[in-house]
Order: C-alpha cells, then structure tokens, then sequence
C-alpha cells in the first residue's frame, strides 16, 4: 500500500501517522520525490483502513498495490534511481552509459590495453570477470584474486570504475576497491547471497537469470534492497528460449518495461544475449532506442585467442563503432 501525502505535509501529523502506521507491525519506506512525499507500508497491510488513512489532512491519496515487490517498486518510488560512482559517474535516469571490457582478466598488458582502448571511445566503467562462472569445469575459471588485482591496476591507471563478478560471499573482503559487484545470471536466485548484499555497502549489478520472468528479478533485487542496500542496477542478458541460432535471446520488452515497473536503472548485455560480435551493433542500437541506462559490452584486444567467450568479444575499433552508433541514438530514446 502507498500513502500520498499532500505537499508540505505538517510535520507533527506526518510524525504520528508514520508511528500508528509503525504500531500496525508495518515497516514504512519513506520517499520524498520532486512533487509528492510518498509512504510505502510493507508488510501485512491487509487490516489497515484505507479510508480512515485517506480522510488525514495530510493525505493525497492511498492505493493498494498487488506487486510483490515493494523497495524496486517504482510507484513507491516515482523518480530514477540514479547510483553514483567514483569519478562523478551516474547511472540511472536515462542517460546511457557504456559499460565495456573483456569477459575475463587475463594479464596486467590485456586489461590496461583494453582499458585505454574503451575509454578512448566513450565508456565510462571498466568490466573484466576474475571468478568465472564456467558450464565446464575444464574451462579457464578465471584468475581470481589475482585477477581483481589486475583490475585495480587498470582502474588507477585509467581512472575508470570497475565492476566484477562476485560468485561467494567469501569473496566479498577482495572487493573492497571494487565499485560495482556483479551477480552473475547463474546467482541471480542465490537469495542467501542476496542477503548479505544488503550489508555489502556497494551498488549491485544484477543480471537476469537465464529462465526467469521480470517479476523474479524485481523480487531478487528485493532481497538485496530490504537488507539495507538501494543501489541495485538489473540487467537483462538474454533468456534461454528454444532458439539455438543465438547464445540466448534478448528480451528487448524487458527494457521499457522494467523501466515501468521499477525505478532501478536498466542495462542492456548485447554480448552475453547474442554470443555473437556481429550482433551486438545492432542489438546495442535497439537496447539505446528503447531507454535502456546502460550497455554491457564484451571487448578483447584479440578475440580468437581470448580465454572466455571470444565469439562474442568485440575488437576496441568494432566497440568505437558501436559507441558512436548508440551515441547517436540515445537523443531519440524511448522514455516512458
Ligand atoms: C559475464 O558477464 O561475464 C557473465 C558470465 O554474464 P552472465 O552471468 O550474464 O552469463
Ligand atoms: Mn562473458
């Protein structure tokens, strides 16, 4: 239930509601937007008397909502998310980012390589997976550690925010310099790992499951959000679908509609969704006409010999291209 209070509401009044509402075993989500304060009420709502909340002086208007959840819920919450990070960038409320690297860290030379290259065609964070979620068990797992060391090195010498996946909450103490932490698609439902995110004190990029609906992922982000932590990124990476012709398949739907069911921002994985480089140009241009925050792109200084998804790695001068394609497109972006 959202309590719509009216503008400058007396703050005596505003006091004891928020405490009787409190008494009613309800948490109360406060959110004060451009042109309303709203009160989200979480919990049990089902004994409250909408009517006697409607007749206060201070109150709009109360509506009941069905959606489960409640903290990513954006009638909650009407305005953008915006999660901010070092180096004065924002994501969130619709100005597109580009978000690129290679899939995984490989050496000190590839990631600062591919670091210069990036931000010298306009991305403003710095990807490179260190734990390697594998389907083989045979397959490079990633430099671990180490790897995040490597990060760092590239993060100083280009200035750019790094985000990088985080498979075990045991991991968590190597993630200190780490900006964003990515929950891989295959932990998207790890909800004991969600938990503890909430503490994690650091913004979250949270891709989609590989066979989950929005509603799931909105309720994992849930989970991360109602242990105390709000900067939540989603992103959409393709579904698994029957289609084998490309790696998954991009829900493109998700991006406006993700955007209307939540003010959390919305990012865009062309590389993981097609596995195709090919494909990414024209994808990465959809996900920018369609609103999305943000795009996550794979790019390797050399892709057949890349030690993770290669197939789907873009040279840096197809990522420059790509770049000024979407560039050029976001102007005339679909906004809701
Ligand atoms: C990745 O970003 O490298 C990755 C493993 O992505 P996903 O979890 O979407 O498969
Ligand atoms: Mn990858």
């Amino acid at each position: 239930m959202i309590v719509i209070l009216k503008n400058n509401p007396e703050e005596r009044q505003l006091e004891n509601l928020i405490q009787w509402l409190k008494s009613l075993n309800l948490d109360v989500h406060i959110s004060v937007g451009a042109a309303h304060m709203i009160l989200g009420l979480i919990g049990d709502t089902s004994s409250v008397d909408i009517d006697l909340i409607r007749a206060l002086d201070i109150v709009e208007d109360v509506k009941r909502i069905q959606e489960p959840y409640k903290n990513a819920n954006r009638k909650f919450h009407p305005d953008d998310t915006v999660v901010e990070l070092s180096g004065g960038v924002q994501i969130g409320g619709g100005k597109l980012q580009l978000i690129a690297g290679p899939c995984s860290v490989e050496s000190l030379e590839q990631i600062c390589y591919v670091a210069r290259k990036v931000k010298e065609s306009g991305a403003t964070v710095l990807r490179g997976g260190a734990f390697k979620p594998r389907t083989s068990p045979y397959a490079f797992q990633g430099l671990g550690g180490q790897g995040i060391d490597l990060l760092l090195e590239a993060k100083q010498e280009t200035g750019l925010p790094v985000v990088t996946e985080l498979m075990n909450i045991t991991q968590l103490p190597l993630f200190d310099q780490i900006d964003v932490i990515q929950i891989g698609a295959r932990n998207m439902q790890n909800f004991e790992l969600l938990k503890e995110l909430g503490h994690a004190g650091k913004p979250i990029l949270l891709k989609r499951g590989l066979a989950n609906t929005l509603e799931e992922l909105l309720m994992s982000a849930e989970y991360i959000m109602a242990n105390g932590n709000e900067q939540v990124m989603l992103c959409e990476r393709g579904i698994r679908t029957f289609e084998t012709a490309t790696r998954n398949t991009l829900d493109i739907s998700a991006v406006p509609l993700l955007k209307q069911m939540s003010h959390l921002p919305v990012i865009v994985d062309p590389s993981h969704a097609t596995g195709i480089a090919k494909l990414v140009k024209p994808m990465a241009m959809a996900a920018a006409a369609c609103g999305a925050d943000g795009l996550i792109i794979e790019v390797h200084n050399d892709p057949p010999h890349a030690l993770s998804d290669g197939k789907q790695s873009l040279t840096p001068e197809a990522f420059e291209d790509v770049s000024a394609a979407v560039r050029s497109i976001a102007p005339f972006a679909f906004h809701w």
